[in-house]
Order: structure tokens, then sequence, then C-alpha cells
């Protein structure tokens, strides 16, 4: 599988993942055209996405996805508990596919819904499998679940959230108390150490590349975010760059991956 990841953050959010057979997004948090152009760099056309999978239905996700499908009809998937609240965000009636908890193909590709917690009716991660290989994606969630951490164990590729530091966010006179209280709650983001955690568990559950994702721009930054993680990873016996690589999404395409 050839993956990379578009955009990361506040700012959109979109993932390309190819199959043997299959070229899909996992979000279309971009506008139509920076989809294009970015898409373009990978040598993808936009005619070429055989389907698009919404994870949930915040702008950040799906900002460019009227335009994208209306103009290039790849199939657009959401879970059956997202369907309202997705609809109710698009400026044009699409046709939309709806899935359940149960794993389904794309082609050759498996794709394993898993609700995550997120003050949405419906947030969904994502596991994506293709003959062995396998690659996770989770954003936008609370907490991490054990339900979660189990289905990412022996991921090639985990595409986790490490969205912001408590105290950088706790001190940002930026944002108003109700914003803070948000993100740090059960339904909010994934904090950096939360971050660590999961990385700790997944590392010894045979997964070996991650990519920090969804990280805030107020309230983290790549390099602490970066110092932090690995700094906990190290006091559990876990060294960066030996047993496991951590690379860092950015807002613009950084590394393709081919697993
Ligand atoms: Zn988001
Ligand atoms: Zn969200």
């Amino acid at each position: 599988m050839k993956v990379c990841n578009l955009s990361s953050g506040s700012d959109g959010n979109a993932t390309y993942i190819e199959g043997t057979h299959a070229k899909i997004l996992v979000d279309a948090g971009l506008s139509c055209k920076e989809l294009e152009r970015r898409l373009a760099l990978l040598n993808v056309a936009p005619e070429e996405i055989d389907a698009i999978l919404i994870t949930h239905e915040h702008t950040d996700h799906i900002k460019g996805l009227d335009v994208f499908v209306g103009r290039y009809r790849p199939l657009l998937f959401v879970h059956k508990d997202g369907l309202n609240a997705l609809r109710k965000k698009l400026k044009k009636p699409l046709v939309i596919s709806t899935f359940d908890d149960a794993p389904f193909l794309i082609e050759d590709l498996k794709i394993l819904p898993i609700a995550v917690p997120h003050d949405v009716d419906r947030c969904t991660g994502y596991v994506i499998s293709e003959n062995e290989k396998k690659i996770s994606i989770f954003t936008d969630l609370g907490y991490t679940t054990d339900k979660m951490l189990q289905n990412l164990h022996n991921s090639n590729l985990v595409f986790l959230e490490a969205n912001h530091d408590p105290e950088k966010l706790k001190a940002n006179p930026k944002y108003p108390h109700h914003l803070k209280k948000r993100i740090l709650g059960d339904n909010g983001h994934l904090s950096n150490l939360a971050c660590a955690n999961a990385i700790i568990n997944l590392a010894q559950n045979g997964c070996k590349q991650f990519v920090l994702s969804h990280l805030s721009t107020e309230n983290n930054s790549p390099d602490f975010a970066y110092d932090f993680i690995t700094s906990i990873l190290c006091d559990n016996g876990i060294v960066e760059g030996k047993h496991i690589r951590i690379d860092i999404a950015s807002t613009v395409p950084k590394t393709v991956f081919w697993i």
C-alpha cells in the first residue's frame, strides 16, 4: 500500500491510501482545489479516487467534500449513526453509502470501522488492510478505548492524534473556558501524554511506525510533541529510531509511506 497524509490538523484533514486496485481518501477537509493539487503531487488524478471514508462531519474533515464528490463522483462512506449530521453539513444532496460496525471491502481493501469518543453523534477511526498489511488512522478522540487499541495491534503504520499539551492549552488566553473544557474532556482531543501511553501499548504489540497527527498549532508544536512523547517512550524502554519510528504529520504532504 502507498499512503500519504495530504494535510493534518484543524486547517484540514485528508489521507490518501492506495491499494492494489483501490485509491481512497480518508476525509476531505481541504478545498477541492487543494485536494486536486495535492493528489497531483502524488501523480494521482482526482477521477482515480474510488471512495472517500468520512470520520465525522467537523469542517476540518469535510471542507471540500461537496465539490470534490459532485465533480468526480467517488463513492462516499460514513457510519450510519453519522449520516444525519453529515447530511446537515453538506450543501449538496450527495449519494452517501453507510456502514455499521462490521468490516467491509472497497475492492481489495478491507475497512474496519471503530467508534471513538468525540463530540459528535459518531466519530470513526479506520483500520485498513490488504494482504496482511495494515494501516490505522485515529484522530479526533477524547481518549483511547481498549477495543480500539486491540484492533490496532500489529499495524504497519499508525496515524494517531497528538493534539495538545494540557498545560499549554490551559494557559492559552485565546481559548475561552468552554473550548478548553471541550478539548480536555472525554469527547475532545487526545493529549500528547495520552498519545504516548497509546504508543507504548501499540509498540509492545507489533506496531513500529507512527505518525503524530492532528497537532494543534496553538497548544502544541511538532518539536514539543516529538520531544515530550519520545522522552516518555524512552522512560518505558522504547527508543525512537531503534525500536519504533515516529513521523509528524503536517499541514502539507510530507512523507509517502510504502508498506
Ligand atoms: Zn478534526
Ligand atoms: Zn472533530
